[in-house]
């Protein structure tokens, strides 16, 4: 994808998040979210483990949600 801005983790600036970490910010916290955060602070934010995410990030593919790609 040409012209993508590189998102870095807004909180322990983690430098580059992953395609799947910018669209499971977007899915759980808001699309137009500025503040990006990395699955760790996300984990963290959402009082859950990163393993967690993961599977909610397959789950969120499974389900064909269009942010997943
Ligand atoms: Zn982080």
């Amino acid at each position: 994808m040409s012209g993508a801005k590189q998102v870095g983790c807004s909180f322990c600036r983690t430098e580059k998040l992953s395609k799947d970490e910018i669209a499971l910010n977007k899915k759980l916290i808001h699309r137009q979210i500025e503040r990006m955060m990395c699955l760790t602070c996300m984990a963290a934010y959402f009082e859950t483990t990163e393993e967690n995410l993961k599977e909610k990030i397959e789950w969120f593919k499974e389900e064909g949600c269009a942010l997943f790609g």
